[in-house]
């Protein structure tokens, strides 16, 4: 959602990327008809009585794409530029990424139009509860597992499930996942994103032979996503020569001091002025000559207006749908390695499955256990996604969405319809 000279709408971008691997799978009229499009579609109202003693009233969504291989699952977003087609799309892109690391979870995804950065704690707590009221409804353990998304985090999390929790009286955990650890919360799901990123781009480097110590990194967008994997991948020998966030980007030729970097982010909220770097403009940063480009801001980074002067030679997509379908053309064409969202950026969902079966089952797991299961699970969709493309000579989004749509599709066919 990056604004650009040639902004797309994301579900039209998620449709697309839908019929490109469909028509790969050589998937019939009638399955289309059923998993295409989103199975619920909630919009709500949420007035809200702000600090100034007046109401303001919120649009806020709620998708469930897909139920079809278990519970839906996905994040909420708290942003001014929250749409209900960009909800729908980053529900979609769920469904298709729980099944390409194979958990047994649907797609879903919740947005409120509002600017958080403006709000005081006590406005985003009350926002957080009320719209958790007006979709209590629709979501449950087993139904629809809310997580954290951009601009929300673990305490938004834990509004989520007190406000869930007293309406149903008495403590049900498994609503959400990306909770405070003393509510039911996963050690390791903080850096599960990001570590998953890593493991991904291990195995890029790997298949490519490109050694990853010493290998040069920009990465755009320094949050949850971006930070961590700046960090495992600059601990892991990488360079980490440019980051950026909202407020400006930073580089350094020899490398950024990551740690540093991220002690200031924690301490300032922004990378600007950071010590030992010079400032470069948003653009500029795309373009920069290294071996990996991180995207894991918003949507649109990569355009058809600005993909052709992407210096990478891999593109890890950390951001849902950083790269837009006339960008992936001109990567593909540069031969550019693309590691696709619903793939690269599957971790995060991959240790939420694992907090939820941990709260199910009231039993917690070492954090070692959750990074060697997730590790395993990450190496084990990339190698699957790779396989179909390096067979079926398509994209590596392609081949991502043919294994996610693929498992949804059978799984879809086996059921049947009803009535
Ligand atoms: P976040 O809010 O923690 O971080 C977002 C970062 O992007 C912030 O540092 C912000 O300043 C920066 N940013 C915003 N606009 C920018 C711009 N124009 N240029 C450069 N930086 C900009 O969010 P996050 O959770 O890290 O999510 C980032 C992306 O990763 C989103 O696309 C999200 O859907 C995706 N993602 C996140 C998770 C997760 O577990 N957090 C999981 C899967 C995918």
């Amino acid at each position: 959602m990056l604004t650009t000279a040639a902004q797309e709408n994301a579900y039209d971008v998620a449709l697309a990327n839908f019929d490109a691997a469909a028509d790969a799978l050589d998937l019939s009229q009638d399955i289309r008809e059923m998993i295409r499009y989103p199975e619920r579609v909630l919009t709500v109202g949420v007035p809200v009585r702000m600090d100034n003693g007046h109401i303001h009233r919120f649009e806020a969504h709620r998708v469930q794409h897909s139920s079809v291989r278990g519970p839906a699952k996905g994040g909420i977003r708290y942003h001014p530029q929250v749409t209900l087609d960009e909800v729908k799309a980053l529900a979609t892109w769920m469904t298709w990424k729980c099944a390409v690391v194979n958990i047994p979870f649907g797609g879903a995804k919740g947005g409120v139009t509002c600017d958080p950065k403006h709000m005081s704690q006590g406005e985003l707590e009350r926002m957080t509860r009320r719209y958790t009221s007006a979709i209590l409804p629709i979501i449950g353990p087993e139904q629809d597992i809310p997580a954290p998304d951009v601009y929300t985090n673990a305490q938004t999390m834990a509004w989520v499930m007190d406000t869930y929790s007293m309406t149903k009286g008495y403590a049900i955990p498994g609503v959400v996942t990306g909770k405070p650890l003393c509510l039911g919360g996963s050690l390791g799901r903080n850096e599960a994103t990001g570590r998953g990123v890593f493991y991904t781009i291990q195995s890029a480097c790997e298949h490519l032979g490109l050694p990853l110590k010493g290998a040069e990194v920009a990465v755009q967008g320094f949050g949850h996503a971006g930070s961590v994997t700046a960090r495992l991948l600059h601990e892991a020998g990488a360079k980490v020569i440019a980051v950026s966030d909202s407020t400006g980007c930073v580089y350094n030729r020899n490398g950024l001091n990551v740690p540093e970097l991220i002690h200031m982010k924690t301490l300032t909220g922004h990378v600007a002025g950071f010590p030992e770097s010079e400032p470069i403009e948003h653009g500029e940063l795309l373009a920069i000559e290294c071996d990996i480009l991180v995207p894991a801001a918003l949507e649109n980074a990569l355009h058809a207006a600005n993909a052709g002067a992407v210096g990478a030679k891999i593109v890890a997509e950390a951001a849902n749908g950083p790269v837009t379908p006339g960008a992936d053309r001109i990567l593909e064409k540069n031969g550019v390695f693309v590691i696709p969202d619903i793939l690269c950026n599957a971790g995060g969902v991959t240790v939420s499955y694992f907090e939820w079966v941990q709260d199910e089952q009231h039993l917690f797991w070492e954090a070692q256990d959750v990074y060697d299961r997730l590790q395993r699970v990450m190496k084990t969709a990339f190698r699957e996604v790779l396989k179909i493309h390096l067979d079926r000579r398509v994209p590596m989004r392609t081949a991502a969405n043919m294994l996610g749509i693929g498992r949804v599709a059978e799984a879809v066919q086996i059921r049947g319809i009803y009535p």
